[in-house]
């Protein structure tokens, strides 16, 4: 069968061969296996309408047989009777013309009453006649059957199944009376007198009816397998056919597999085709709005819909490969607003997002089509000059200054007139990379703030500046590195509660492993990491490395709790809390185990998400602290917007604390004023016993430094009474508590 096929459809049709996956192509053909099925199908349900027209046949023959016999016998009976009579020549001619009628009458023979023959007529080949003598038995047995409801004997013939013999009494009937019309046959019952004349053989043979009917059979099936034969290539054909619709598909596919999202599929004349066709059309429509809003995201920001920083870098190196080849110049501005926090501060945020929208509208037209424009997060934007000299370089900027200086936004009762300040720096070749010209362009926006703001500064490096900026990019490509390979370790230092010399937690600090084993410091790092935008991922790795290790940590020791530094990148998470919170959760923490450390600096700086990010924290059930307090901020105002638990004194004011008086009224001042906000002090730089004696005496809680304890690979927990007049014992000076980052 399978041959069959293979010779009727040849191995796999066109249609299929092209309609190919790439991996593994299937060996069976759909085609054909439809066809195969319809074919097996068609086929036995003929066959078995052969057989039952065959068995039908059969049987209608048997019964006829039956039907035949008895009108048969009657009619002999009455065409034979006159035979018995002397002289009725008629009588012969008479059965002649019978058996003439029906073929199938081999021969008609009458025996006398003694069995012996009287008269035989033949249809075909004649027959001795002693071979028909009826023997004594049979005869009385046919006998018997006079007058009988079927008054015959049939036998069949061994040799041949449609050949039968059918043997019956030649009788007469009589009323026995002495006149004619003595009786009434409506009134009186009949009794009937029979009397035996004779006997008749009729033979008989039905083979040509049953030959006729086996060639009618014959002929069906051959006309079923012409049929069968005809519906299996049009089948094919059509089916053929049908499914090029399908194969035509494949192309398309194929394309669109590729991600060529415009490709076009032919209409189809089949209803399922079409359904088929409008799915993928549906597909690939939305796989092009999802490509482009991914594209977009990937490459705008989202407030302004300018480009992004990743964008803008992306710019920027085809701009530095186009000014090599070119021997041309452009330039990068950086730009950041003036004073804008104090929008945020007065307004809030969403005013402040307002502005942020409306500068960017305004930067763009400024810009026109002589710069890309972007927003690189928070304040500040970036515009690339292309084709241009210092001189357009110096237009372009000028012109952003006036534009922005015409810009006044109005926030209720407020009016806000935007300044910013502007770093310029110059792409004249391929010496500087991406990240080195950010960095100048930012540095000279920073020279521009310091000079007074609202101002442009072109970058002019100082010999120092440009070792710096060397050395940070050199940082970039070793932080990644530590990032991708889990090069960052954390250290664990002591802090303890000063009266009793108990450890209420540690904090936690970040190393990175340098060579031969030597752990860096984040002195040195953390500059870089912070103008090259590594310090979130940083944050959220300290965060979880940390959580993971107290959770291993409490399993013997429950009341130990770590503090841990988060940076400014931190605090800019949409979900700074959800993401602490499922660290938590993850490892079974309780939130109360852990304090947050956030700069003085930075907590004023972005005052008002971070007021809300603490509060947030403080909703989750950790507790906040303020690092570095005292430096350089008008900090106690602030404060009272700041809910934190801890202040953590800045170790300028207690290095030196024994023999500086300043420093130590200033100690006592935070010491107040952290009683009277209801949060705990603790001293950074503790370096020897006098200092802490005096600490106590100067009602600071807790104190941290290397006289107290090193920051070590394990969190210590030797918790040690420390005697408050150890006034001699001294630790090195040039350690104090280590800096977080
Ligand atoms: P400076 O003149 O020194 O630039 O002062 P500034 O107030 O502009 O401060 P800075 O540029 O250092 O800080 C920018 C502020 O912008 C910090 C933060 O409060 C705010 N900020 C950052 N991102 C967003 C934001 O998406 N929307 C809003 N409304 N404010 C933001
Ligand atoms: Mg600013």
């Amino acid at each position: 069968m399978k041959q069959w096929f293979a010779t009727m459809f040849g191995e796999g049709s066109d249609v299929f061969s092209t309609f190919r996956p790439k991996r593994r192509v299937g060996k069976r053909v759909l085609i054909n296996e439809i066809l195969s099925l319809q074919i097996i199908i068609t086929a036995i349900i003929g066959a078995l309408a052969i057989a039952g027209l065959y068995w039908g046949g059969q049987w209608v023959l048997q019964d006829n047989y039956s039907r035949w016999a008895m009108q048969w016998t009657e009619e002999l009976n009455e065409l034979g009777a006159p035979l018995y009579l002397p002289n009725d020549e008629e009588a012969a001619l008479r059965l002649e013309s019978f058996i003439d009628k029906y073929p199938e009458i081999d021969r008609v023979s009458y025996y006398r009453k003694d069995g012996s023959i009287l008269f035989v007529i033949e249809n075909g080949v004649g027959v001795d006649s002693e071979q028909l003598i009826v023997d004594h038995d049979r005869l009385l047995e046919l006998t018997s059957l006079i007058g009988a409801e079927a008054p015959y004997l049939v036998e069949t013939s061994f040799l041949n199944a449609r050949a039968f013999e059918i043997f019956a009494p030649v009788w007469t009937e009589s009323i026995p009376g002495d006149g004619l019309f003595a009786f009434d046959l409506s009134t009186e019952p009949l009794d009937m007198q029979t009397e035996l004349v004779g006997f008749v053989g009729l033979q008989l043979d039905f083979s040509l009816f049953h030959n006729q009917l086996l060639t009618n059979i014959k002929i069906a099936i051959s006309i079923l397998l012409l049929l069968l034969i005809a519906s299996g290539f049009l089948g094919r054909h059509y089916l053929a056919k049908a499914l090029t619709a399908i194969s035509d598909l494949q192309q398309p596919i194929a394309e669109l597999a590729k991600g060529n999202l415009a490709v076009r599929f032919k209409p189809a004349e089949h209803r399922e085709i079409s359904e088929i066709v409008e799915a993928l059309e549906t597909t690939a429509s939305a796989l092009g709005e999802r490509d482009a809003r991914l594209l977009r995201l990937a490459n705008h920001d989202g407030l302004t819909g300018l480009f992004n920083r990743r964008r803008m870098v992306e710019e920027l190196k085809k701009e530095i490969d186009n000014v090599t080849v070119n021997d041309s110049s452009s330039a990068m501005l950086f730009i950041d607003l003036d004073q804008f926090k104090y929008v945020n501060d007065t307004c809030g945020h969403p005013a402040g997002d307002r502005l942020i929208r409306k500068v960017a509208d305004q930067l763009r037209r400024t810009a026109g089509r002589k710069g890309v424009v972007a927003r690189f997060g928070g304040d500040e934007f970036a515009i690339l000059v292309t084709n241009a000299r210092r001189p357009e370089a110096k237009k372009m900027a000028e012109k952003v200054l006036v534009d922005m200086r015409r810009l006044a936004h109005i926030e209720g009762d407020h009016i806000f007139h935007v300044h910013c300040s502007i770093g310029i720096t110059m792409i004249r070749s391929d010496k500087y990379d991406h990240d080195e010209l950010i960095a100048q362009a930012d540095i000279a926006c920073r020279e521009a703030k310091e000079s007074g703001r609202n101002r442009l500064q072109f970058y002019s490096m100082s010999e120092g500046e440009a070792e710096k900026i060397v050395a940070d990019v050199g940082w970039v490509s070793k932080l990644r590195e530590a990032i991708d390979h889990n090069l960052f370790a954390l250290r664990f230092q002591p802090i303890v509660q000063i009266t009793t010399g108990r450890i209420t937690h540690h904090e936690v600090l970040l190393r990175l492993k340098g060579e031969n084993g030597k752990m860096i410091s984040p002195d040195a790092f953390l500059s870089a990491a912070v103008r090259f935008g590594l310090m979130a991922e940083i944050d959220t790795w300290v965060v979880g490395r940390a959580i993971a290790v107290l959770a291993e940590y409490r399993e013997d020791r429950p009341d130990l709790r770590f503090s841990i530094n988060l940076s400014a990148n931190a605090f800019e998470m949409d979900d700074l809390t959800g993401f602490i919170r499922s660290h938590l959760e993850k490892n079974n923490v309780p939130a109360n185990a852990v304090i947050f450390e956030i700069t003085e600096s930075l907590a004023v700086r972005h005052l008002n998400y971070v007021e809300q990010q603490i509060s947030s924290l403080r909703r989750l059930g950790c507790e906040l602290a303020l690092d570095d307090f005292g430096t350089g901020y008008s900090s106690f105002g602030y404060l009272q917007r700041l809910s934190v638990d801890y202040i953590k004194i800045d170790g300028i004011f207690v290095r030196d604390l024994v023999d500086n008086p300043v420093d130590q009224k200033m100690i006592r001042l935070i010491g107040e004023i952290g009683r009277e906000a209801g949060m705990k002090t603790i001293a950074e730089y503790v370096q020897g016993g006098p200092t802490l004696a005096l600490l106590a005496e100067l009602g600071i809680d807790m104190a941290q430094g290397y006289f107290i304890g090193r920051p070590t690979a394990v969190p210590t927990n030797k918790s040690m009474p420390i005697p408050i007049n150890l006034r001699h014992r001294t630790v090195s000076p040039q350690a104090g508590s280590d800096s977080a980052f």
